[in-house]
C-alpha cells in the first residue's frame, strides 16, 4: 500500500491555499464542505475564489512565504508554476506540515482521493496518483452502482442503532439482524426514499426478530433482449435475489447476472403453450417469499405492459407479501429506437398507442375506427399471427393503404430484423422472411424516417 488512507477532521482547523486559480476554487470547495478555515495565498485572486471565501476564510493577495505554512494542518500546492509548488512542499515538510500539490504526487505528502459522495456515506478511491483518469472510471463505476440515496439509509440506520443494541444485545445476532435488513424490502424503501416505510419495517422486523423473516418479491422488468438496456435498479435486484423466476422473453445473459448461488426457475409461457400456468406462477412466487426467498420475478419488457404484471401483484397484495415492481424498457421502446423510429413526431405523429394483436377466438378484437385514424403511431404487440387480418381491417376502416410500417423481430438483440413496407403489403412481406422470435409492428407514417436516420436490422 503505497498511501494509508485516512478521513481528516478539518473542521475548524487552518489549511493553506497557495494559488487562486480555478483548480485552486475546485480544492478551496471542498475545503469549505469539510469545514476547514482557509488561507489563500495569491498574487491574483479569481472571482469564483473570492465569492467562496466568507466567513472563516481569509485571503492574502501576495506571493507566497515559507512562514505561510506556520500552525497549518494541511497545506495545498495549486499554483501553475512548479517552482511555487516546490517551494510550498519544501516549506511545508520541513515543519511536518500535510502537503498537497495537485495533480503531481511527487510534490505531495498526501493526495486527494477521486470520491463518491453520498454524505454522510464517502468512497474515496486512489491510484495512488498514477492515473486520475482510472480513479475517475473506478469512481463513475461506484457512481452507478451505489443507490443515489445511500447517504440517507446510512441516518435511518444511526436512528434505530441503540434500540437495536438494546433488543438484540448478542453481537453476531445484531449483525444478522443488520444483514437482514440491508439485504431486505426496508433497504429498498430507503433507497426509494421512502423513510417512513422503512421504519415501520425495520420496526416489525425488530418486534418480531425471533421469527423467521418473510421474503420480498420484486417484479422487474428485464427489458426487451439487449442487456444493457436493463435498469440500475434491476440489477441490484438480480444480485441480491435468492430465486429468479423468469419468462422465455428473458436472455439467458440477463438471468446470469443473478447471484451464482441463487435459483433459477423457468416459467416461461409461450402462446397456446402455456408452459407453467399463471395460478401456478402466482403460488411459486408466493410459496418462495413465506420460506424468506428474496425473490425476482423477472419479466420482458415492462412488466406492467402486456405482461401479466398487475395479476401477480394483485395475489401477492391478497397474501400480504411485500412486493416492489421495477419497470423495464418495453418491446415498443426498445425496438422503435434499435430500428431508428422516432414512435412520435411534431410533424407525423401527436400519439402512440401500444396494442395488443392477440387473437381471441382466432379474432383480432380491437377498435378498428380509432387505430385507422392518421397522426399517430401504433405499436402492435403479439400481432405476427393475426398481421394479415390486422392490416386489413385497418384498410377497411380507412387507413391509407401506403402508410408505412416495420415488423421488427428480436429487437435489440443482435440478430435484430426489421421489414418495411406498406401497410397493405406487410403481411406478404413478412410471410416470405419466415419471421421467428418475438416480433413487434408499428405502422405510422414515423416508420419513413427510418431512410433519413439510418437503417438497422
Ligand atoms: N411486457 C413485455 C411484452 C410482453 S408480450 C414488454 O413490455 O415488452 C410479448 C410481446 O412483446 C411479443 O409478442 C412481442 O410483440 C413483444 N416483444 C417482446 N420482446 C421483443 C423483442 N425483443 N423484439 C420484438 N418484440 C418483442
Amino acid at each position: 500500500m503505497d498511501y494509508l488512507p485516512l478521513f481528516v477532521n478539518v473542521t475548524n482547523r487552518r489549511c493553506l491555499l497557495v494559488g487562486a486559480g480555478v483548480v485552486a476554487a475546485r480544492r478551496l470547495r471542498w475545503l469549505l464542505e469539510a469545514g476547514a478555515n482557509v488561507t489563500v495565498v495569491a498574487p491574483d485572486i479569481n472571482d469564483e475564489v473570492r465569492a467562496l471565501c466568507t466567513g472563516r476564510s481569509e485571503i492574502r493577495v501576495r506571493r507566497f512565504e515559507p512562514d505561510d505554512v506556520i500552525g497549518v494542518l494541511l497545506a495545498i500546492a495549486a499554483t501553475d508554476d512548479s517552482a511555487v509548488n516546490r517551494a510550498v512542499y519544501d516549506a511545508a515538510n520541513k515543519r511536518g506540515v500535510l502537503v498537497n500539490t495537485v495533480d503531481d504526487a511527487t510534490l505531495s505528502s498526501v493526495i486527494f482521493p477521486s470520491i463518491v459522495k453520498r454524505d454522510p456515506v464517502i468512497v474515496a478511491v486512489s491510484t495512488g496518483g498514477r492515473s486520475p483518469t482510472l480513479a475517475r472510471r473506478v469512481r463513475s463505476l461506484l457512481e452507478m452502482r451505489l443507490p443515489a440515496r445511500l447517504g440517507m439509509a446510512a441516518d435511518v440506520l444511526d436512528r434505530w442503532r441503540s434500540r437495536v443494541k438494546l433488543d438484540i444485545p448478542d453481537v453476531a445476532s445484531r449483525r444478522r439482524f443488520w444483514d437482514e435488513v440491508l439485504d431486505g424490502p426496508a433497504a429498498n424503501a430507503m433507497y426509494d426514499g421512502n423513510i417512513d416505510l422503512a421504519d415501520s419495517l425495520i420496526g416489525a422486523r425488530l418486534n418480531r426478530w425471533d421469527q423467521h423473516a418473510l421474503g420480498f418479491v420484486s417484479l422487474v422488468g428485464a427489458g426487451p433482449g439487449d442487456p444493457g438496456l436493463l435498469t440500475l435498479k434491476a440489477l441490484q435486484c438480480l444480485e441480491r435475489a435468492d430465486v429468479v423466476f423468469y419468462d422465455n422473453l428473458v436472455s439467458t445473459e440477463i438471468v446470469a447476472m443473478s447471484r451464482r448461488d441463487a435459483r433459477h426457475v423457468y416459467v416461461g409461457k409461450r402462446r397456446a403453450f402455456h408452459t407453467v400456468r399463471q395460478e401456478s406462477i402466482n403460488t411459486m412466487l408466493i410459496d418462495a417469499a413465506r420460506a424468506g426467498d428474496r425473490v425476482v420475478r423477472l419479466k420482458g419488457g415492462d412488466p406492467f405492459i402486456f405482461g401479466r404484471g398487475g395479476e401477480e401483484i394483485e395475489t401477492l397484495a391478497e397474501q400480504g407479501i411485500p412486493f416492489e415492481v421495477v419497470p423495464g424498457i418495453t418491446a415498443a421502446l426498445g425496438c422503435a429506437s434499435y430500428a431508428n423510429i422516432p414512435l412520435t413526431h411534431r410533424d407525423w405523429a401527436h400519439s402512440v398507442r401500444f396494442v395488443t394483436g392477440n387473437l381471441t377466438e382466432d379474432r383480432v378484437n380491437l377498435d378498428w375506427p380509432e387505430l385507422a385514424k392518421p397522426d399517430q403511431t401504433l405499436v402492435i404487440y403479439m400481432g405476427l399471427r393475426g398481421l394479415p387480418e390486422i392490416c386489413r381491417e385497418l384498410i377497411a376502416h380507412g387507413m391509407d393503404p401506403t402508410t408505412p410500417a416495420a415488423l421488427i423481430a428480436r429487437g435489440t438483440m443482435p440478430d435484430q430484423q426489421v421489414i418495411e413496407a406498406s401497410v397493405d403489403s406487410l403481411p406478404k412481406a413478412a410471410q416470405a422472411a419466415e419471421i421467428h422470435g418475438p416480433t413487434t409492428v408499428i405502422i405510422g407514417r414515423v416508420v419513413a424516417l427510418r431512410k433519413r436516420l439510418g437503417r438497422r436490422g
